[in-house]
């Protein structure tokens, strides 16, 4: 029998390699930390049916057309920017996702960052770790910002933002949303008010981004947002990186028109070492640890392997990203 080949760019959960062996001749990349080398990705891509991929694996043109053979791109995320889906389209390849089983998991990192970010948590324990509290309390020791009564501007209120949105509502605050789809009976369930962008940039005291990476969200938060925004005001990005124009977000924090970020995603990841983000004090990094729970990323496991046993049946995929591909 001419058994099909599956491709796993990097180690998973083995329980969803086993699935996968099931139907298929299974190759994992063997490293937990480093990307599948591009030379590698070249050479194993010719022979396979399916392949697991991360958001650092870069699936463009040049990748598919040294495929003939392969029918499923299954991505193990939500986020799919790393895949060119229209080219996947063209050639007949199916694209799937992992959504909504990160949503909460994504959306608990987003809230405990607000907070974190808000309350000076990151800094305070610096300063405790540092042995630099030698002086009794004081008044005036590490004073953030209250979180319960401001106002959240929440741009994207899709699977993630409702679910922040929904975290934001138990610490009392007002929300409004931005969206390209507006969701009139979503605001009136949740007490919640939809907002031109332009005024949720102005009126929010914390900003947090939850849109996808495309075209029209590349740089949608750039010097023209931060000049707009309150000297008092917090952005979160949990979302991708290049949303936020990371060059002017360093001069309003420098500048002082915002008070504060906190970043789980970057331009550039890694951050380049050299970064003046990391300078300073205000700032919140975490190395894109949105979805990192071990609940969460057991069930995007076997989620991706669903996909592509799904394909490899013939049958249609519980995740499909390019549903077009089927006509
Ligand atoms: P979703 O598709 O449910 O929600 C995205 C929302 O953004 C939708 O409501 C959509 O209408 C809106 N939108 C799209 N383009 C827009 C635009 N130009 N302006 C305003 N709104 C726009 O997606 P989701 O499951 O909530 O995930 C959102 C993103 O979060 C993913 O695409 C992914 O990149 C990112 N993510 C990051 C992590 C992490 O580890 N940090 C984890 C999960 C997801």
């Amino acid at each position: 029998m001419n058994q099909s080949k599956v491709l796993v760019t990097r180690e998973l959960f083995e329980e969803s390699i086993d699935m996968l062996k099931q139907y298929a001749k299974v190759e994992v990349y063997q490293s937990a930390n480093k990307p599948i080398p591009n030379e590698i990705l070249i050479d194993k891509i010719k022979e396979v049916d399916g392949i697991i991929t991360l958001l650092t694996d870069k699936i463009n043109e040049e990748i598919m057309d040294l495929a003939p053979k392969l029918k499923v791109i299954s991505n193990y995320a939500v986020g799919y920017d790393n895949i060119d889906v229209s080219a996947a389209t063209q050639r007949g390849i199916i694209v799937t996702n992992t959504p909504g089983i990160l949503t909460e998991t994504t959306a608990d990192l987003t809230f405990g960052l607000l907070i974190a970010l808000s309350r000076r948590i990151a800094e305070g324990d610096r300063f405790v770790r540092n042995r630099e509290w030698v002086n009794a309390w004081g008044p005036k020791m590490f004073i953030g910002s209250d979180v319960h009564g401001k106002t959240l501007g929440i741009v994207g209120l899709g699977r993630i933002g409702t679910e922040v949105a929904r975290r934001a509502k138990g610490f009392d605050m007002d929300i409004v949303y931005y969206d390209t789809y507006r969701d009139v009976e979503k605001e009136e369930k949740m007490n919640i008010t939809y907002a031109p962008f332009s005024e949720l940039i102005t009126k929010s005291d914390f900003i947090t981004l939850h849109v996808p990476l495309t075209d029209q969200t590349r740089h949608l938060i750039s010097k023209e947002q931060f000049k707009k925004m309150k000297t008092t005001a917090y952005i979160i990005n949990t979302s991708r990186g290049p949303v936020i124009d990371q060059q002017a977000l360093h001069n309003a924090l420098v500048k002082g028109n915002i008070a504060g970020a906190a970043l789980d995603v970057f331009e550039e990841e890694p951050i380049n070492h050299n970064s003046p983000l990391l300078e300073l004090e205000n700032v919140l990094l975490t190395p894109h640890i949105g979805s990192a729970s071990v609940e969460t990323r057991k069930k995007m496991s076997k989620t991706a392997a669903k996909n592509v046993i799904a394909v490899l049946k013939g049958e249609k995929p519980p995740n499909l990203v390019n549903p077009e591909v089927l006509e």
